[in-house]
């Protein structure tokens, strides 16, 4: 991946930032604004490729596999409007952030440009420090985005959680906008444009406080936050209070700097604000901003509980609900833990459906599975809060039972046991009832049990003697004499 790097450093590059390089992809028509960009981005230690036209990014964004690409509006054939909006239109190139370089810098062409999907703009000729903070901030993103999209795809991958797309999020569900404005006067302004045009709620804050305490309330998705706050707030010390809070880390700041004031807006993205925008600037600019932060905020929202449900999958059994053998084992080691430390004792069981193959070939599998269903809702039923039940699998299931010697596991045992021997489990679509019975086998182990899976194998060995002898019945592993 790492391709041989320019050493050259030229006196703007920030030092000590090596490790957020990354591939950019410079596409432009006129070559020397191509070298100018590869010499500016090759001394910060960022990887360049280049790009004659749109029809060769296009190739090479896919390729290439560039973390950015710094997109040139005015060139021949295709513009780069319409470069961007295949990008974004495409799979395997949507999630690469796209910075827009104007000659014009309209704030038309800046909507048009994020209409597109752009997800930033610069100017020609550059600014250095405006250049270095945007491409650094996008970089973070990327990375950050990387990291969800990488973990999310192994849900999927598991088939644990469904792909989701950037294109279906729902902008006008969430949290509300907060405004953080210079003047009185600019927040009734703010808000009202604001309202008129996006279907969102606005709240108006007018100090750093009220900021940070309204935001652990009303936990809004966008903060549009002033650099000069009323009565001498500052603006940048509240982008730096959001990022520290962890209710309000993955929001969306866009910091609204004066005119030109570009030392100020490359301060406030280094200090994690997201976007920033000059003032006076154009509603309509605003809201194109706040609708594209709006969008990436609520999709990487969507990919964390995504891998958040995909973790709790990977230790569920999607049939029946209850944990599967992955944690079970991992749980079986915290209660050998406990055995140890009050030199206690425990149960183990292992319960197999009896003839369960006869039930699928009877009744058909979806008859089965209801079966599987019912039986662990009646495990689930029988059991205490501190006890566990796992699907091992098949028709096999397991409990663990801490703190219980033999006369107390007898006991459940045998009341799981009745639980389902004593009423029929009625079958799905009216095709009937079956009876069902089930075999158990107990094992009681101790602090001096250090082997999980040998006291599994103990109470599994009871079972095949339940089944052995007749099957619907519980024994307890005699331990060896
Ligand atoms: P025994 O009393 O000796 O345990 O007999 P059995 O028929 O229960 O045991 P056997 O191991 O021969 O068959 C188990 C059957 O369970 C075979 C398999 O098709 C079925 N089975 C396993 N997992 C599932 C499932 O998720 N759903 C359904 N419907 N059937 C399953
Ligand atoms: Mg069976
Ligand atoms: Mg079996």
């Amino acid at each position: 991946m790492v391709a041989p790097r320019n050493t050259g450093v030229d006196k703007n590059t920030p030092k000590g930032d090596c490790r957020m390089s990354g591939r950019v992809l410079v596409v432009d028509d006129v070559a020397t604004n191509r070298l100018l960009l590869r010499a500016k981005l090759s001394s910060a230690y960022y990887d360049v490729v280049v790009a004659e036209n749109g029809f060769q990014a296009l190739e090479m964004a896919r390729t290439e596999q560039p973390d950015m690409v710094m997109l040139d509006v005015m060139m021949p054939d295709m513009d780069g409007f319409a470069v961007c909006s295949v990008l974004k239109s495409r799979e395997e190139t949507a999630h690469i952030p796209v910075i827009m370089v104007t000659a014009l810098d309209t704030p038309e062409e800046r909507i048009r440009g994020l209409e597109a999907g752009a997800d930033d703009f610069l100017s020609k000729p550059f600014n250095d420090l405006a250049l270095y903070a945007r491409v650094r901030n996008l970089m973070r993103m990327k990375m950050m985005f990387d990291e969800l999209r990488l973990r999310d795809l192994t849900s999927r991958e598991l088939g644990l959680t469904d792909f989701i797309s950037e294109q279906e999020i729902d902008l006008e569900l969430g949290g509300p906008i907060m405004l953080a404005p210079p003047t009185y006067e600019q927040g009734v302004a703010w808000a009202e444009q604001l309202r008129d045009r996006l279907n969102i709620p606005t709240i108006v804050t007018y100090s750093e406080r009220e900021a940070m305490n309204l935001a652990r309330l009303e936990l809004p998705d966008c903060f549009v936050v002033h650099s000069k706050l009323m009565e001498g707030g500052d603006g940048l010390r509240l982008v730096s209070a959001l990022r520290a809070k962890p209710e309000t880390r993955q929001s969306a700041v866009i910091l609204v700097v004066e005119n030109g004031d570009v030392q100020t807006a490359a301060k406030g993205l280094d200090l994690g604000a997201s976007d920033y925008i000059e003032s006076p600037f154009d509603v309509n600019e605003l809201i194109a901003r706040i609708r594209s932060q709006l969008r990436r905020k609520r999709y990487s929202d969507r990919l964390r509980s995504n891998v958040r449900n995909g973790l709790k999958m990977a230790v569920i059994d999607p049939l029946t609900g209850i944990y599967n053998r992955r944690y079970a084992s991992q749980h079986m080691l915290r209660v050998m833990e406990r055995a140890r430390e009050t030199d206690g004792v425990f149960a183990v069981m292992m319960i197999d459906l009896d003839k369960f193959k006869s039930i699928n070939d009877r009744f058909g599998h979806d008859a089965g599975d209801a079966v599987l269903k019912e039986f662990s809702r009646r495990l689930q039923e029988n059991i205490r809060g501190v006890d566990l039940v796992a699907r091992f699998g098949g028709e096999e299931f397991f409990v663990a039972m801490p703190d219980v010697d033999a006369q107390a596991a007898g006991h459940a045992a045998e009341r799981i046991r009745r639980a389902i021997e004593d009423a029929p489990v009625i079958l799905p679509g009216g095709a009937g009832e079956v009876h069902v019975t089930v075999s158990i086998g107990v094992a009681i182990a101790g602090a001096a049990d250090t082997d999980a899976e040998a006291i599994i194998k103990r109470a599994d060995s009871a079972l095949y003697h339940s089944k052995e002898a007749g099957r619907n019945r519980v024994s307890f592993f005699a331990q060896a004499a």
